[in-house]
């Protein structure tokens, strides 16, 4: 069990960490429950629409990767809406 650190509830922790790996997996494997994850792969689709992101992009890796901690709160500081995201060209 963990504590998850969007709802501060103590759940099971998530086996499946999408597209994220090394330490943004690590982090999400400890502090992530099933229920926050699914919100968050929602919201995640929501940012892809909203910013456009092209996943070919290693820069959409880079703003997701911290968006994912900002959402789980394990970024210190950053938040979602004080993240800064410049668009790829196309
Ligand atoms: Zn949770």
């Amino acid at each position: 069990m963990i504590r998850c650190s969007r709802c501060g509830e103590q759940k099971e922790p998530i086996t499946k960490t999408a597209f994220y790996s090394g330490e943004t997996a690590s982090a999400l494997k400890a502090h992530a429950c099933p229920d926050c994850w699914n919100e968050w792969i929602k919201m995640q689709i929501m940012i892809i629409n909203e910013y456009r992101l092209n996943l070919m992009d290693p820069k959409t890796d880079e703003f997701l990767n911290k968006q994912v901690l900002a959402f789980f709160k394990l970024d210190d500081g950053a938040d979602l809406a004080s993240v800064n995201y410049v668009a790829p060209e196309k």
